[in-house]
């Protein structure tokens, strides 16, 4: 290296792909543990998936319900399910819960279609379902590609039912229907954003009328009957329950060197995935640790299992009660980070972002001071302070990252749960995957990122 190289070395910041600083075997541990997010993509598309899921996995590793009565010791494990929606994992530390604990927050609701309450119609002999997109969605994207259809449906008599019908080999799917572009003149000059407008959301879900019958609507009166026969529902049920309409396809390799995996919601299983495994792994730590996996953030975090509800801080003020402490206390000494996504730098639409604070795939994890939009409204802007303890604890413990802005200056923007834990008066910053197609049906992730995300979260809870 000549000496000017060793001083560009030494005195820029210039993030380098991760393949240029593992070892063959942390690649190796990299591409072994996307493996298993593969399997976890495929089997929770939901958040009532994904909180099954992890309270088994938890159960299987020792985690016991939390009992807002008990005490708990160092090295406890236990589990609080909100609403089977959103839920949080949490070891006790070695230390008083009132000096602070360390918490690693991501969503598991991603964005979809949902049924409308009334959802089932004929019309011209077939059967649809109505909705209404849930989070923010290009709705052209939606056409033209096998749905399934997951959630629960709570009958009249008060008794719950779960469906999952598009993901087994065998099973029927669903279908958004376009235009042809023969016909699509007209259409093709709309807008992008109208190219399908939110009412032309229809899901394709039968065709063939009631035998025997000659009376109105009997394509709809065939599907009832099969839903009657096969889930004891009316039409009235549809009015309690939640029914999710997602992608029916599962995770798969992306490149011909497998390096990048394409799924639905990696926003933001990318992150709770890996958040999960650190918990499994985190020992006993010397703060207590939580893994925090919301509901609702792609609407804005509102509702009882998104983040801008009090159940985070009540569980940690029932931490500290137990031992005598005072939650308000135990927050203002914790630490958060606020696990989701980022975009990451798209060579095909680079004109929305700024080179220079893009986060790029394979570059690790990112970090985003803050979010938002016009002038950084919206958003929790992480201190100076804390984004330095968290590089020092990174960089101290091989954690390969770079920092991410969300698009150019004015360009757009988001937000994530970041300010409504920083509103517990909790130090907190976003870290999380870079996406390539982000909030699109299939997106994109490297598996490298992805690896770095559990090592982050592992290094941020045990040292
Ligand atoms: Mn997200
Ligand atoms: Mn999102």
């Amino acid at each position: 290296m000549s000496k000017n190289e060793e001083l560009r070395e030494k005195l820029f910041y210039d993030p380098k792909h991760g393949c240029k600083v593992m070892d063959e075997a942390e690649i190796a541990a990299a591409d072994d543990f996307a493996e298993g997010y593969k399997k976890f993509m495929t089997a929770c598309k939901v958040e009532r998936e994904v909180v099954e899921y992890v309270a088994d996995l938890a159960a299987a590793n020792g985690f016991v319900a939390f009992d807002s009565k008990a005490q708990y010791k160092p090295g406890d494990k236990v589990i609080y399910n909100n609403r089977g929606k959103a839920v949080i994992l949490a070891v006790i530390g070695q230390k008083p819960v009132e000096e602070g604990v360390r918490i690693a927050a991501a969503h598991i609701d991603s964005p979809r279609l949902d049924l409308k309450p009334n959802p089932l119609y004929e019309d011209a002999e077939l059967a649809l379902f109505k909705t209404h997109y849930y989070g923010g969605i290009k709705k052209y994207q939606w056409t033209a590609i096998p749905l399934a259809l997951h959630g629960v449906i709570v009958k009249a008599d008060g008794t719950t039912v779960k469906v999952n019908v598009g993901e087994d080999a065998g099973d029927p799917k669903f279908v958004v229907t376009d235009l042809l572009p023969h016909l699509a003149a007209d259409q093709m000059k709309r807008t992008l954003a109208e190219g399908i407008k939110g009412e032309e959301l229809n899901i394709l879900v039968g065709s063939r009328p009631f035998k025997d019958d000659e009376g109105s609507e009997s394509v709809k009166l065939n599907i009832m009957s099969i839903l009657n026969e096969k889930y004891g529902i009316v039409e009235s049920d549809f009015l309690s329950a939640e029914l999710e309409v997602v992608p029916a396809f599962g995770a798969d390799d992306i490149g011909f060197d497998r390096s990048l995996i394409g799924a639905y919601g990696h926003d933001d299983r990318v992150c709770a995935y890996p958040s999960v495994m650190a918990i499994l792994d985190a020992g006993t730590p010397e703060y207590t640790a939580l893994t925090v996996l919301a509901d609702k953030e792609e609407t804005g975090s509102e509702g009882n299992t998104g983040l801008d509800s009090a159940y985070m801080a009540y569980f940690i003020s029932d931490l500290a009660r137990m031992q005598g402490g005072v939650g308000s206390i135990a927050m203002s000494n914790s630490q958060c980070l606020s696990a989701d996504v980022n975009a990451a730098f798209d060579p095909t639409f680079a004109g929305v972002l700024e080179r220079r604070n893009a986060a790029f795939a394979n570059k690790g994890i990112v970090v985003t001071k803050y979010t938002g939009a016009r002038g950084k409204s919206g958003t929790s802007d992480a201190s100076a302070e804390f984004m330095g303890k968290i590089r020092r604890l990174f960089n101290e413990n091989g954690v390969i990252w770079q920092v991410g802005e969300l698009g150019k200056v004015d360009e757009g923007g988001g937000g994530t749960v970041a300010k409504y834990v920083a509103y517990h008066n909790i130090d907190v910053v976003d870290v999380g995957v870079p996406v390539l197609s982000m909030h699109a049906p299939y997106e994109v992730i490297s598996k490298i990122d992805l690896y770095m995300a559990y090592k982050g979260f592992l290094t941020f809870f045990t040292k």
